[in-house]
């Protein structure tokens, strides 16, 4: 038995999927401590947009500890804090026209929907909050009130309330328009839904299966919220910073959210960060009302200002991403044509997509084989029928394109196993079959 397994909780959760132990890590290379190399398509589920030790921040952040630059400083204002929110607004929200103001959570993504939430309530006075079918907000309790799948609410321990769960893009299939369905639910006064201070989205859903909202529909929702005076949260902890093919997820959709979180790609080198962003009308905090001790953490200040500089200042980063989006879309198309047996669909946007199963067992079964294979890649969705590819943004197009061949390799060998149990199985019914007309 090893350390992990007779010390730490059973609580673990990726080390089963990827039973190695990884010592280092460069862009989309994880490396363990057999020398083994693997392909990173889950990238800290989301937090390594730039990559493992990306060289630019990692300098950055060495010369900031070198020169005794403040690590920790609760919210006190300091430069590497300042150096932040200047770079944020120039290249961030200036050039998108945004008008936000930012409050500093404590370090994880929870901690960002939580204060969300809580300020969405206080400048209501409403207690109900809406979030969507497979929706994921993170595991303390309020965010957890919002995440949909059961596993994680059974966890709870307590009552989850104040939050209804409504029907999100596609839910009742591409027929079905849901945000017609909630405006009903919230137009008629006895259909039993509190009017919400919030409603809570991800454009696209990752830990719910990389469900996508269309931006027509994310249009059709912002104006259902300005109708209803309810205030709109995007939940940008996944698909914002780039993954989804732009800075925020939302920005095709021409939207101007009241509220966003961001967390994960933040610091840009897998540090804690995490940020709300609020119009400024609803800044009605007083000071020191909501807190943490580690509410700014000043060396990702500098990593995350660092990244924003050299990725974020001109149009080069969003090109290459988009084209290779488009090659991991194109890739993906010819997988779902390739292997008919398994039924597969596409799924996702930006470099957050992946197949769906109609059998969530082969899902499971591929994501095992490609880590044999030398790729590290992971599940999502309600039953983890989603193979869901997370490359860092800044993976190299050669390497991209054989963690794809890795993942081709891997469903050929999971379907080519499943047909031929199926048929052993047709054979083996039909000869019982005979010995019983024998016998
Ligand atoms: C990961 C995630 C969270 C929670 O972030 P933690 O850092 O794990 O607390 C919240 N919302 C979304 C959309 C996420 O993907």
């Amino acid at each position: 038995m090893n350390i992990f397994s007779r010390l730490e909780s059973e609580v673990r959760g990726y080390i089963h999927s990827f039973p190695t132990v990884f010592k280092t890590a460069k862009n989309a290379v994880l490396v363990d401590e057999k020398n083994k190399h693997y392909i990173d398509f889950l990238a800290g589920a989301g937090t390594l947009n730039y990559g493992h030790n990306n060289p630019v921040l990692k300098q950055a952040a060495i010369d900031y500890l070198m020169q005794d630059g403040i690590v920790h400083g609760l919210d006190m204002a300091t430069s590497a804090k300042k150096a932040f929110i200047e770079t944020f607004e120039q290249y961030i929200l200036k050039p998108r026209a945004l008008d936000y103001k930012l409050q500093f959570t404590g370090p994880t993504g929870t901690n960002a929907v939580e204060a969300a939430i809580k300020l969405a309530r206080n400048v209501t006075k409403r207690h109900n909050i809406i979030a969507f079918t497979n929706g994921f907000h993170g595991v303390s309790l309020g965010a957890l009130s919002l995440t949909g799948n059961q596993k994680f609410r059974e966890a709870a321990g307590v009552e989850l309330g104040n939050v209804h769960h409504a029907a999100y893009a596609g839910y009742f299939g591409d027929d079905v328009d849901t945000i017609a369905m909630l405006d009903k639910l919230l137009t008629d006064r006895s259909s039993g839904v509190d009017l919400p201070a919030a409603i809570i989205v991800e454009c696209v859903q990752g830990e719910g299966g990389l469900n996508t909202a269309s931006m027509q529909w994310l249009k059709k929702l912002s104006t259902l919220c300005k109708q209803h005076k309810i205030l709109l949260i995007v939940d940008d902890i996944q698909a914002g910073c780039g993954r989804s093919g732009s800075f925020f997820s939302f920005e095709k959709a021409e939207i101007y959210p009241d509220i966003v979180t961001l967390s994960k790609s933040l610091s840009g080198f897998g540090l804690p960060m995490s940020l709300v962003l609020f119009k400024p009308s609803l800044d009605i905090w007083k000071s020191g009302q909501h807190n943490g001790t580690f509410r700014g953490n000043n060396l990702a200040f500098v990593t995350a200002t660092t990244a924003i500089q050299k990725f974020w200042a001109d149009q080069k980063f969003q090109t290459e991403l988009a084209q290779k989006s488009e090659l991991v879309s194109s890739r993906l198309r010819h997988i779902v044509q390739k292997f008919p047996e398994a039924e597969l669909t596409h799924r996702g946007r930006g470099l957050m997509q992946g197949v769906a199963f109609r059998n969530p067992d082969l899902a499971d079964e591929v994501t095992t084989q490609a880590f044999n294979l030398g790729l590290v890649i992971e599940t999502s969705g309600s039953r983890g029928e989603v193979v869901k590819l997370l490359p860092p943004l800044t993976i190299e197009n050669e390497t991209l394109e054989k963690g794809i061949d890795l993942l081709t390799q891997a469903i050929e060998q999971v379907v080519q196993d499943d047909t031929h149990a199926k048929t052993l199985s047709t054979q083996s019914k039909s000869m019982n079959k005979l010995q019983g007309a024998v016998s």
